[in-house]
């Protein structure tokens, strides 16, 4: 990175440099600044500050922490698929979208493999922005659907994920509004962590398991961990666990190689759509938040995603095959021994079933194994 500084207000998605922008002054953690609101929002005065008559929000966030029996042993479920648009990308959204409210932009696009558009979309409809996506033609029909309905400009990409950023890269008509490149997206994300926190008694977990594509949950529990640290708040850091589809894994054959930065693949098949990244732009930091934390970089296959979405599901919890993947890691890592079911550990479920119904329900024949 230069440090080259850009005023907040400023329509800005990435340095002149090339590189990717950080805010340069997040608030130290300090638990009296935390307000009584049932919203992220609670966090507002420990977050990059923005214009309080700018917020863009559907009071989303505070989402319930339940007990999920999985086969190998208990879980505690962060259940950030039931946030307003369906998935955990509404606390990257609420920020993305007060601040582009705060900066004026008049008309907005992006790309994505269809949840962060639909929390783009649902939260630009909100603020009247108009805002155009570009989506991988195979993306689920759910998430596609809630991008139109939303009001937003659905712009279908054929071809892997990487399509759709090309296109959206290249599109100068509109300001990128991009999640994956502004920094603003990653720190509404790492309020999950702190609301974990709150919700465990002013506790951290003993691992956090999370599925992970372009890697915000992983950076999100890494920072908002680590202020709670900082702080004095938690003793240690929980332990990352990052969740990777075997078909497209270029984040695990970076740690299991020892390598200091990703290498970019080319995504293969795979259920787990919202993680089929082939090239995540802030790789060199997954692997930071993996390593220093003692955690790991696992991958699932796609019959242990389906065999996890079926238990969910028999649990109560239909969640779409990306969020799956996380909690048939966790199972395999509980039968496996590397975590134990007397430990907290916390898994996110990151996107709901009804986004992908069409493509959940030719999996369910055959029953639950
Ligand atoms: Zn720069």
């Amino acid at each position: 990175m230069c440090r080259k500084e850009y005023p907040g207000k400023a329509l800005v998605w990435r340095c002149e440099c090339g590189g990717y922008l950080e805010v340069a002054e997040v608030p130290a953690f300090v638990p009296s600044a935390i307000q009584t609101l049932p919203s992220l929002w609670r966090y507002r005065r420990l977050l990059p500050p923005l214009p309080e008559e700018a917020t863009v929000s559907m009071m989303e966030g505070w989402t319930p922490l339940v007990r999920v029996p999985l086969s190998a042993g208990e879980v505690s479920c962060k259940m950030d698929f039931l946030l307003p648009t369906g998935s955990y990308k509404d606390r990257g959204a609420t920020l993305l979208v007060s601040y582009l409210k705060a900066a004026g932009a008049p008309h907005v696009h992006d790309d994505s493999s269809g949840n962060a558009g639909a929390a783009l979309a649902g939260y630009c409809a909100r603020a009247g922005i108009p805002c155009d996506l570009y989506i991988p033609a195979h993306a689920s029909g759910g998430k596609l659907a809630q991008i139109q309905a939303y009001g937003a400009r659905l712009v279908p990409v054929p071809g892997p994920r990487e399509e759709a950023k090309k296109a959206s890269m290249a599109d100068a008509a509109s300001f990128y509004a991009s999640h994956n490149w502004h920094p603003l997206f990653f720190e509404g994300v790492k309020t999950y962590a702190w609301e974990v926190w709150e919700q465990l008694g002013r506790a951290a977990p003993d691992h956090v398991v999370v599925p992970c594509g372009y890697g915000s949950l992983v950076i999100g529990a890494y920072r908002g961990f680590k202020a709670l640290r900082d702080a004095g708040e938690i003793d240690r850091l929980p332990r990352i666990f990052a969740v990777q589809a075997s078909a497209c894994s270029p984040v695990y054959q970076a740690f299991a190689q020892g390598a200091g930065d990703v290498v970019p693949v080319t995504p293969g098949t795979t259920l787990a759509e919202g993680i089929a990244s082939g090239s995540p732009l802030r790789g060199r930091e997954i692997l930071e938040a993996v390593r220093a934390t003692d955690g790991a970089v696992v991958t699932v296959t796609e019959d242990e995603i389906v065999r996890a979405l079926r238990l969910l599901a028999r649990r109560g919890m239909f969640v779409e095959p990306t969020a799956a993947a996380a909690p048939a890691a966790a199972d395999r890592l509980l039968r496996e021994g590397r975590l134990r079911a007397a430990d907290e550990t916390v898994v996110v479920l990151t996107g709901n079933g009804l986004k992908a119904w069409e493509k959940i329900r030719p999996l369910l024949e055959g029953g639950v194994s």
